[in-house]
C-alpha cells in the first residue's frame, strides 16, 4: 500500500484522470503538463493540498510534468514571506516541481504584447468609465449589461491611451483595459471583462517596472498556454470563467491551447479555509501566526505535528467531483491519528503529576527499566527509563473515593506501573486545603517489568515518570478553533472562535529521552495521544504540542455506520 491509499499499479479514476487518459490515447497530448498556481496572498491550507495532491499527482501517474506558478498579478496584497513559505509547505508535502518555477509576473512583457494587439484587432478597448460605473453597467443575472459610451472608441485612441496607462500617466482606477465581447452574454464574465488595470503598487518581483497589471483572468490561461500546459485544473468556481479563458486563447497567438477542468473544492467543518479570513484570523491576534497549531495551513498542521502522509493520505480519499460537500474534520483527525498509531513511537509523560512516594522502594537505589518504542514495531526496539522511590503519575490516575467503574489507583488498591512495579496505596497526604498532594505506596520487588510470578492481577496499567530524572515541560493542547461545525453560519464567524481551544498546562514532567525529541516528529504519549516539541522549545524547557488525541469517533461512527 502506498501513503496514498493506493496499491502499486492501481489506477485513480476520476473524471479528469479519465479526460486525461482519453487525450493521451487519441493522441492529442505527449506529455501531461499540470501547474499548481497559487496567489501569493497567504500561507497554503488543507484545501490547497487537495490541488496540489491532483496537480503534482496527476503528473507523477502520467509520467509528465507538474509546474509551480505563482499568480503573482495582484502586488497590492502578495508578500514575498508567502511566495517562500508556499515553497516550502509543496516540498514538504512531498512533491517537486524540479526546474519548473514559474511566475505569472515573468510574462507580463509578453501579456502587454498581447493586450495591444487585442486592441489592435478591435477586440479590447481603454474604458474610463469608475469602477462603480462598470459595475453599473455590468447588468445582473436576469439584465443584460449596457456598453461603455468608450467602447467604439477608435483602437488607435485606446492603443494610446493604454501606452500612456503604462507610462504612468494615469492615477489609480482612472482607466482599465477591457476585452471587447458581449455586453448581452448570459455569462457575466463575457461582459466586456476587464484584462488591466491601474496600480502604482510596487511588486515583489518586478518592482516598480509596472503600473499596470493583468487581471487574473487575463493572465491565467496566457500563462498555461505560454508555459505548454495541457490540463488547467481549478476549483468550481471557475467554471463560469471557462467561456472566457477558451475565448483569450482562440483570440490570441498563443503557443499552445491548454483546455480547463474545474473540480470541487475542499471544505471541512468546524474549518475556515478563505484566505480572506485566515488572513483576518493572522492579522487581528486571534491566533499565534500563520503556523498556529490551530489553524488549517500546512504550516500549522506541520507545526502541530501532523505528518505529511497523513495529510497525503486524508486527500486521497477524498472524491475528485463536481459536486460541493463539505467533509467532517473527524475523518482528517481518523487518518491523523490511523498514521501516527503505525509510526510513533511511544513514549511517557504526566500532564497533570501527583507525587508517588514509595516507602519501601530503598532510598538512594536508582535502576532503570526497559520500555518498548513501539508495541508493533519490534525494528524500533527498547529504551531505557529511570525508576527511583519518587515518582509521578497523573493526577486522574487517582481518587479518594471511587466510584465503581473506576478500576485505577485508590486506597488500599494495587495497579502496574507500565514497564515497571506493581505498586499499592497505602496513604494520603493532604494540604491544608484539604487537596491531595502525594501518594505513600509500597511496590513488590517481586513484579519488576510488570508481571506477578504468583499470577496476581490488576485491573489497570498507568503510566509514570521518575521524579528526580524526569523534566519539567510546557504542553499546549489544542481543539477546534471553532466550536460549531459551520463557522460563520450565525453571522460572524470571528464570534465561532473557541476560547478553550488552546489549553497551556505549566509543569508537566516528561521521561528524560524526550530532551532531545525532534521538533514537529510526533511521538505517542502513552495513554494521552500524539505529542510533538514545537519550536518554541529552548534548552533545557521543552514545550511540547499536541497533535491529536488518542479516541476516534470517526471510525466508531463509520463502523457503526
Ligand atoms: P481562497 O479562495 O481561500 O482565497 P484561492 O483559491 O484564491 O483561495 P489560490 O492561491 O488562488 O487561492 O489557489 C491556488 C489553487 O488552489 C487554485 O487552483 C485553487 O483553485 C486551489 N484551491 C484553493 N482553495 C481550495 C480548496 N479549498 N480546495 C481545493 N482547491 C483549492
Ligand atoms: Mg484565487
Amino acid at each position: 500500500m502506498n501513503d496514498d491509499g493506493t496499491t502499486e499499479g492501481e489506477a485513480i479514476r476520476d473524471f479528469i484522470r479519465e479526460a486525461i487518459r482519453a487525450d493521451l490515447s487519441a493522441g492529442r497530448h505527449e506529455t501531461v503538463v499540470t501547474r499548481f498556481p497559487p496567489e501569493p496572498n497567504g500561507y497554503l491550507h488543507i484545501g490547497h493540498a487537495k490541488s496540489i495532491c491532483l496537480n503534482f499527482g496527476i503528473a507523477r501517474e502520467f509520467a509528465g510534468r507538474c509546474h509551480l506558478r505563482f499568480d503573482d498579478t495582484n502586488p497590492t496584497k502578495e508578500e514575498q514571506e508567502y511566495i517562500d513559505a508556499i515553497q516550502a509547505d509543496v516540498r514538504w508535502l512531498g512533491f517537486d516541481w524540479g526546474t519548473h518555477l514559474y511566475h505569472a509576473s515573468d510574462y507580463f512583457e509578453r501579456l502587454y504584447a498581447w493586450a495591444e494587439r487585442l486592441i489592435g484587432d478591435g477586440k479590447a478597448y481603454v474604458d474610463d468609465l469608475s469602477a462603480d460605473e462598470i459595475r453599473e453597467y455590468r447588468g445582473t443575472l436576469t439584465e443584460p449589461g449596457r456598453e461603455s459610451p468608450f467602447r467604439n472608441r477608435p483602437p488607435e485612441q485606446s492603443l494610446d491611451l493604454f501606452r500612456r496607462m503604462r507610462a504612468g500617466e494615469f492615477p489609480d482606477g482612472a482607466r482599465v483595459l477591457r476585452a471587447k465581447i458581449d455586453m448581452a452574454s448570459g455569462n457575466i464574465n463575457l461582459r466586456d471583462p476587464v484584462l488591466y488595470r491601474i496600480l502604482h503598487a510596487h511588486h515583489p518581483r518586478t518592482g516598480d517596472a509596472w503600473c499596470i497589471y493583468p487581471t487574473y483572468d487575463y493572465a491565467h490561461g496566457q500563462s498555461d498556454a505560454i508555459e505548454g500546459i495541457t490540463h488547467s485544473l481549478c476549483t468550481l468556481e471557475f467554471e463560469d470563467h471557462r467561456p472566457l479563458y477558451d475565448w483569450l486563447i482562440e483570440n490570441l497567438p498563443v503557443p499552445s491551447r491548454p483546455r480547463q477542468y474545474e473540480f470541487s473544492r475542499l471544505n471541512l467543518t468546524h474549518t475556515v479555509l478563505s484566505k480572506r479570513r485566515l488572513v483576518q484570523l493572522v492579522r487581528e491576534g486571534h491566533v499565534g501566526g500563520w503556523d498556529d497549531p490551530r489553524m488549517p495551513t500546512i504550516s500549522g498542521f506541520r507545526r502541530r505535528g501532523v505528518p505529511a502522509a497523513a495529510i497525503r493520505d486524508f486527500i486521497s480519499r477524498l472524491a475528485i467531483t463536481k459536486s460541493d460537500s463539505t467533509i467532517e474534520i473527524a475523518m482528517l483527525d481518523h487518518c491523523i491519528r490511523e498514521m501516527l498509531n503505525k509510526t510513533a513511537e511511544r513514549r511517557m509523560a504526566v500532564l497533570r503529576p501527583l507525587k508517588v512516594v514509595i516507602e519501601n522502594y530503598p532510598e538512594g537505589k536508582k535502576e532503570e527499566l526497559e520500555a518498548v518504542n513501539h508495541p508493533e514495531r519490534p525494528d524500533v526496539g527498547t529504551r531505557r527509563v529511570p525508576f527511583s522511590r519518587e515518582i509521578y503519575i497523573e493526577r486522574e490516575d487517582f481518587m479518594e473515593d471511587p466510584p465503581k467503574k473506576f478500576f485505577r489507583l485508590a486506597p488500599g488498591r494495587e495497579v502496574r506501573l507500565r514497564f515497571a512495579y506493581f505498586i499499592t496505596c497505602r496513604d494520603v497526604v493532604k494540604n491544608a486545603a484539604g487537596e491531595v498532594v502525594e501518594l505513600r505506596c509500597t511496590y513488590d520487588p517481586e513484579t519488576r517489568g510488570g508481571n506477578a510470578p504468583d499470577g496476581r492481577k490488576v485491573k489497570a496499567t498507568i503510566h509514570w515518570v521518575d521524579a528526580e530524572k524526569s523534566i519539567p515541560a510546557e504542553v499546549r493542547q489544542y481543539g477546534h478553533l471553532f466550536g460549531r461545525p459551520d463557522p460563520g453560519a450565525g453571522g460572524d464567524y470571528l464570534a465561532d472562535i473557541d476560547p478553550q481551544s488552546l489549553e497551556t498546562l505549566a509543569g508537566c514532567r516528561l521521561e528524560p529521552s524526550l530532551a532531545d525529541a525532534a521538533v514537529g516528529e510526533a511521538v505517542q504519549f502513552e495513554r494521552l495521544g500524539y505529542f510533538c516539541a514545537d519550536p518554541d522549545t529552548a534548552p533545557g524547557r521543552p514545550v511540547f504540542n499536541r497533535t491529536i488525541g488518542l479516541r476516534d469517533s470517526w471510525a466508531k461512527a463509520a463502523a457503526k455506520g
